[in-house]
């Protein structure tokens, strides 16, 4: 099992109604990528669909993707855009992932040195670092 370190959200920068099929095909055709993006994506109605096993290596973040997992939701184009579902789909990915990766950290890819967007137009870890308690089994702290 390789070691996970990140676990990194992201999002497309697409409209919500962007299919999968176009995503993977941009990355094939027009970036030439060997591999997906991300491990897991997220629709607009907070469907949640797996594009790789955790084993693989996707291609969310260059230079650190031997030791990450990437989760992204299609939206973000200009603003945090995410739907409820998909509020709700992200947190169920990051918990799962927490579980079987309890050291790993929650980020966004525009926490990484270097990167030049806003991917994914919110502070993952501010908003999804509640979870590390959730994943350890101890309740949140309020206030
Ligand atoms: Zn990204």
């Amino acid at each position: 099992m390789r070691t996970i370190t990140h676990l990194v959200v992201h999002c497309t920068a697409t409209p919500h109604k962007t299919t999968i099929a176009s995503i993977k095909r941009y990355w094939k055709q027009a970036l030439g990528w060997k591999s997906v993006g991300y491990h897991k994506i997220i629709e607009a109605n907070g469907n949640i669909v797996q594009l790789a096993p955790d084993s693989a290596i996707t291609n969310g973040v260059r230079g650190h993707n031997s030791t990450s997992l990437h989760v992204s939701y299609i939206g973000g184009k200009d603003t945090d855009d995410r739907t409820i579902g998909q509020r709700q789909a992200i947190a169920g990915v990051l918990l799962e992932w927490l579980k079987k990766y309890p050291t790993a950290r929650i980020c966004g890819h525009r926490d990484f040195p270097g990167v030049n967007k806003a991917c994914p137009q919110f502070s993952a870890e501010k908003e999804y670092g509640y979870l590390y308690l959730t994943a350890a089994g101890k309740p949140p702290q309020v206030g």
